[in-house]
């Protein structure tokens, strides 16, 4: 049985199209209506075709779901909420994909006290964005991450479940501060050092920007991939999250200076020893189906 017949998707950027696509390839029969505050970006979503209605107010969108996803950056989340408050149906389940959760979760409740609440982040994605970045595949083998508040319904967690799992995903529930927590160290601080080593890199005098470029297959170039992430979506990131980020930044600045040690009094079987755990993280991802076993990411190289 579907989990819900009209889902509604605030936010049609590379998460909320993904959703689309993936609801028309998986549940065909369900109602999907879209909206974006950008009327660019939702006149795009109606040539792409993949909702059935495209609203021109985030009211207009949720009058007849059973299901509402917010798909805009965590900064947008608040603003949102209070833009549907008038509108969204009594017995609806409000949810989102932010990528930090507590946050999140508690400017819905400030909105919607007594409202079913589940949130989700879908720890899928990729460094493009926009309505055309989107595709059906996307969560297929990911995880999805659910933070329900501890009073939520459990049917309407149930049915949060079922909608990923129906869109490919493996479903996980989780406490908001333990997501975020999990989150800060496998996805919010390597994009921050990403950030930082391309900054670094672009900041050089002594090494031209086109040595930088030619030179990139040596590590720097798989940097730039996390580091072409969407701009507003990660500013939000880090300010959302930011008490669980700096925890973990603190941990990594001073594992960080060990390693300077290290390399400063010519200590290489610390380096070593690192190393060889590090590999083993490696191969236990590749191992659960988290990333392609193949060398250099499965490149193709003519
Ligand atoms: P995206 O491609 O930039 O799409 C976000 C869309 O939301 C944009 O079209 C944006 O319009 C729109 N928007 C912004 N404020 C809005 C508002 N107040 N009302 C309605 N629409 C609004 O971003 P995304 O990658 O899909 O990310 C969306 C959410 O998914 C974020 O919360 C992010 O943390 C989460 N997420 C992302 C990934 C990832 O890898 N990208 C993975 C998991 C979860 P404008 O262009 O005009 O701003």
């Amino acid at each position: 049985m579907l989990p819900f017949a009209r889902v509604s998707i605030i936010g049609l950027g590379l998460i909320g199209s993904s959703i689309a696509h993936a609801v028309r390839a998986t549940m065909p029969t369900v109602a999907l209506v879209g909206h974006d505050a950008d009327p660019i970006v939702r006149a795009r979503a109606r040539e792409l075709g993949f909702c059935d209605d495209i609203a021109d107010s985030v009211g207009a969108a949720v009058t007849d779901a059973d299901l509402v996803v917010l798909c805009v950056p965590v900064g947008a989340i608040a603003k949102v909420v209070g833009e549907l408050a008038a509108d969204l149906p009594q017995d609806a389940i409000l949810s989102d994909v932010g990528s930090s959760k507590a946050g999140v979760l508690a400017a819905m409740r400030e909105h919607f006290p007594d409202r079913q609440i589940v949130p989700a982040h879908p720890v899928a994605g990729t460094e493009f964005s926009g309505p055309d970045a989107g595709f059906a595949t996307l969560f297929k083998g990911r995880w999805c991450i659910l933070t329900p508040p501890g009073d939520a319904d459990p049917a309407a967690v149930v049915r949060v479940s079922t909608f990923w799992e129906r869109l490919g995903a493996q479903v996980e529930i989780m406490d908001a501060k333990h997501h975020d927590l999990v989150l800060a160290v496998t996805s919010h601080l390597p994009h921050l050092i990403a950030y930082t080593i391309v900054g670094t890199a672009s900041d050089l005098e002594e090494v031209t920007q086109s040595e930088v470029i030619k030179y990139s297959a040596g590590g720097f170039r798989d940097f730039t991939r996390i580091a072409a992430s969407d701009p507003t979506m990660w500013r939000d990131v880090f300010l959302s999250n930011k008490d669980a980020v700096l925890e973990m930044l603190q941990r990594f600045t001073e594992d960080l200076t060990a390693l300077q040690r290290a390399i400063r009094w010519g200590d290489g079987d610390t380096l070593f020893e690192l190393f060889t755990r590090t590999r083993a993280v490696r191969r236990s991802i590749v191992e659960q189906g988290q990333d392609d076993g193949s060398a250099d990411f499965g490149r193709a190289h003519k």
